[in-house]
């Protein structure tokens, strides 16, 4: 009996495991004619400094809307990283992105511009050259970009990764730990790596005011950050009690679907009119 449950369990896992590997090759041959169709979209969430409720700056997020339907960006990133697509598409997004703030930035709007970097971006050859080239192109200024890794980059080709964003810095670029706290190794590498801001994980925000420990270690990365020098912001505020407690602990910025939405680009105006008054 043992043996026939024993059996079971295996194909249960390997049906699951051939699912998911025949999904995973399915969107890795779909993504190359995405690209050339144009598939893609960027959204902006807008991030706001929580003292003046002031739009500081918007994050771009990639969006595929394959034959109709939308595909979220956990499932296609791990298959365009593997299949190196995620370099031509990071690009792609890249000189959008600073195109298109550029332009808002010359109407007037002056805010900043946060990108998302992939492992296979950061290591491409000429990474640095078409990050730059991007600005030259689109008249951003370097102080408006900032370049948002998480800490698992930081630890693959360490070296090389944080040679590059210390070029990067140097050029004016901002940089930022995204989803800080999920990662290894996060007090370590605020020493070597130049960063200016990090961005606490939704997973601690999200306990705010209901988890004793989230609100307590929210508090703690905040007065971290603070005594670091760093501009910290809070990812995925959804409840105005969140709202009210990472004020009360001066955490420096917020973004979530409470502060505003991911917005196409020509929805953009209403970000502009986003304020934490009269969405919180
Ligand atoms: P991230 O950089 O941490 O982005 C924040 C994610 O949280 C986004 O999901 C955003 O839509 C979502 N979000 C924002 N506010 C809230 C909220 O209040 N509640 C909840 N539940 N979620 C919220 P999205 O767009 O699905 O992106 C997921 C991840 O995919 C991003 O996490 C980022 O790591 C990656 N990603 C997105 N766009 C790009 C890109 O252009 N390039 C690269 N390399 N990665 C990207
Ligand atoms: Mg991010
Ligand atoms: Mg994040
Ligand atoms: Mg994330």
């Amino acid at each position: 009996r043992a043996k026939g449950l024993g059996g079971r369990r295996v194909e249960v896992f390997a049906t699951h495991m051939h699912a998911d590997v025949l999904r995973r090759l399915e969107i890795a041959s779909d993504l190359q004619r995405a690209l050339l169709e144009n598939q893609f979209a960027i959204e902006y969430q807008p991030v706001v400094d929580l003292a003046s409720a002031r739009v500081m700056a918007v994050e771009a997020l990639v969006r595929w809307c394959r034959g109709g339907t939308f595909v979220p960006p956990e499932q296609f990133l791990g298959p365009a990283e593997d299949t190196g697509l995620i370099v031509p598409l990071s690009e792609w997004i890249l000189r959008e992105a600073c195109r298109e703030v550029a332009a808002w930035r010359a109407e007037g709007w002056e805010i900043g511009l946060s990108l998302n970097l992939s492992v296979r971006q950061i290591t491409a050859p000429r990474f640095v050259e078409t990050v730059s080239e991007a600005l030259a192109d689109s008249g951003l200024p370097a102080d408006a970009l900032t370049l948002e890794v998480i800490e698992e980059m930081l630890v693959e080709n360490a070296e090389d990764t944080i040679g590059r964003l210390s070029q990067l810095r140097a050029l004016g670029v901002r940089l930022a730990i995204d989803d800080f706290g999920t990662g290894y190794a996060s007090l370590a590498f605020l020493r070597q790596v130049p960063v200016d801001m990090i961005k606490i994980d939704p997973s601690f925000v999200s306990g705010l005011g209901r988890d004793e420990t989230l609100t307590l270690l929210t508090r703690t990365i905040v007065r971290l950050g603070h005594d670091l020098g760093l501009i910290v912001v809070a990812e995925g505020i959804e409840r105005p009690e969140q709202l009210d407690l990472l004020r009360e602990m001066g955490c420096t910025r917020g973004q979530g679907y409470l502060v505003g939405r991911p917005t196409a680009a020509r929805r953009i105006d209403s970000l502009k009119r986003t304020t934490l008054q009269n969405t919180g």
